[in-house]
């Protein structure tokens, strides 16, 4: 795990130590971190973790604070929503035994990582990068639902059905198949769709007169 006293940005290959299950350093010069059962007890139990992260991210703190649901209101969210992500309440101090990290573990169960009220956020991964990104993404979902909650929101959420989808990476034309949506052409929202009288009322605003009438009903997009 990465040596204690460096910051994220600071880590180099001589900053890391190699930490047994119960704490002792077995390779590196480095200090260990007082929460390393965060990480062993997970990777313990987790055998398709090959990396974990904790760190006390601003946002995710802030939200884990207000106890509601994490909601897929945008693209990051569906990584942590339906199911909700874990939280791991049985302290917010620091996780500094076995006993702790093997609740955390069991609280992240088979899921991508939990949030810790008063404290911070764990993610997993196959690899480094995996385990990063899932904090970075979940770090911006709250993010984005601190914002849409200041704002007197939400209102509107991903449903279960979207949110699976979007956790699998199906392609968006896919989904709208799958879903039987009507797709819009031209990428238009019909609700979004200016209507001709508009754009009469534009062009002579502009004083572009040249344009005809076909080109107008062209703009309108014959939405389905
Ligand atoms: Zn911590």
């Amino acid at each position: 795990m990465k040596a204690a006293g460096w910051g994220f940005e600071e880590v180099t290959a001589e900053r890391v130590v190699l930490v047994s299950d119960d704490g002792e350093v077995l390779a590196g010069t480095g200090a260990r971190h007082i929460e390393y059962p965060i990480h062993s007890e997970v990777m313990k139990r987790r055998p398709d973790v090959g990396a974990v992260v904790h760190t006390h991210a601003l946002s995710s703190v802030a939200f884990a604070s207000l106890d509601v649901p994490l909601r897929a209101l945008s693209h990051d969210g569906a990584w942590f929503a339906e199911p909700d992500i874990a939280r791991f309440s049985a302290t917010g101090s620091l996780v500094r035994t076995a006993e702790l990290g093997a609740a955390l573990a069991c609280a992240i169960g088979d899921g991508p990582g939990c949030l810790i009220p008063n404290h911070g956020l764990v993610t997993v991964g196959a690899s480094v990068a995996e385990a990063v990104m899932g904090a970075v993404v979940l770090e911006r979902a709250c993010k984005v639902q601190l914002a849409a909650m200041a704002a007197g929101g939400p209102q509107v959420w991903s449903d279960k059905e979207e949110v699976e989808l979007k956790q699998r990476g199906v392609d968006a034309g896919t989904d709208q198949r799958r879903l039987r949506l009507p797709v819009p052409r031209c990428g238009r929202r019909p609700q979004l769709a200016p209507r001709l009288d508009e754009l009469v009322f534009e062009r002579e605003r502009r004083g572009a007169g040249a344009r005809r009438d076909t080109d107008l009903r062209e703009d309108v997009g014959e939405v389905a």
